[in-house]
């Protein structure tokens, strides 16, 4: 699609950068406790000492996707799922200082790029208890951007890529959910997490419905604990509807804050809030100053790279 208004092109690229930079907020404050969201700024990676403003993990799976959808491969297919298993496996084999275990465990487990989400059903059959976390809700908001023009492709790609390493139905349901409220506020510039409800899974659907009522009516404290994929995408939305104000780009800013002022997974739960509020905010809703340091794998892409990442994938 080539015509695209100026609008969401500014949307588009408000989902990367909105990714990337509350991944980079919430990396200072990794695994830490709650604290004031006012008091949140950008630090040093607390786990990978990094410089302020660079992103961890979440947003480098992000962008092995986006490399793939800028193609403009279809994400659904078996050789855009390969493509984007290679890409998963040279960031893994490049030794990134933040992983999560079970990711680690999958793609240390494929025996090639083909691989990946059978090694991923394995992990899961004899990880029952432990294999619920939200490794692939923080990279799900990037498979939107190749979907803008068919909703149910976008749930299928959702699903296929979580499984990828995440095959667990809270997982890939998560990312259905998430995937399809960014695509609505890509192209309509409103927030509404209801919007995918009626296309998940009837086996969890309940689950999510009653997990996002209580995520509308929760306190901070209830979502203290964020790692478990519900619990994420619940901290997320929680970040998203007690910041609400009618300017998009205070309501970024508040939101990634609140994000990680929640503690714990603080880089995950506010990335996944910054990828939902960037696609209202857009690029231009962003504080400057919160994009000009960002970078990490791979080397050479900063902010300007992630914006025209953004356009190509929704240009292709
Ligand atoms: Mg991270």
């Amino acid at each position: 699609m080539e015509h695209r208004t100026a609008e969401v092109l500014d949307r588009s690229a408000g989902v990367l950068l909105g990714c990337s930079v509350g991944d980079a907020l919430g990396a200072g404050y990794e695994f830490n406790g709650p604290c004031d969201p006012d008091t949140v700024t950008m630090l040093p990676g607390s786990l990978t000492g990094r410089p302020a403003g660079e992103w961890t993990d979440d947003t480098e799976m992000a962008i092995a996707i986006a490399l793939v959808a800028a193609e403009g491969a279809d994400l659904q297919t078996p050789s855009a799922l390969e493509a984007i298993g290679e890409k998963f496996l040279e960031w893994f084999e490049d030794g990134p200082d933040d992983i999560g275990n079970q990711t680690a465990s999958v793609l240390a487990g494929a025996d090639g790029p083909d691989d990946l989400a059978r090694s991923a059903r394995s992990f899961t059959a004899s990880h029952p208890r432990s294999s619920a976390a939200n490794g692939s809700l923080m990279r799900t908001a990037v498979v939107a951007l190749a979907t803008l023009d068919d909703a149910d492709a976008a749930a299928e790609a959702a699903r296929a890529v979580s499984a990828l390493t995440h095959p667990d139905p809270r997982c890939t349901e998560a990312c259905v959910l998430w995937t399809l409220a960014v695509r609505h506020a890509v192209l309509t510039g409103t927030l509404d997490l209801r919007s995918g409800l009626s296309m998940v899974d009837d086996d969890v659907a309940d689950l999510f419905s009653e997990a996002i009522d209580a995520a509308e009516h929760g306190s901070a404290r209830d979502f203290a604990t964020n790692q478990y994929v519900v619990s994420s995408l619940q901290a997320s939305w929680f970040s998203v509807v007690a910041t609400r104000t009618s300017d998009p780009a205070t309501h970024f800013e508040r939101g990634i804050r609140q994000a990680v002022a929640l503690g714990n997974d603080t880089d995950t739960t506010a990335a996944i809030t910054g990828a939902l509020l960037g696609a209202v905010a857009g690029a231009s809703g962003i504080r400057a100053d919160w994009t000009a340091n960002l970078g990490g794998w791979p080397r050479g892409i900063d902010g300007a790279g992630l914006v025209d990442l953004a356009h190509r994938i929704v240009q292709s």
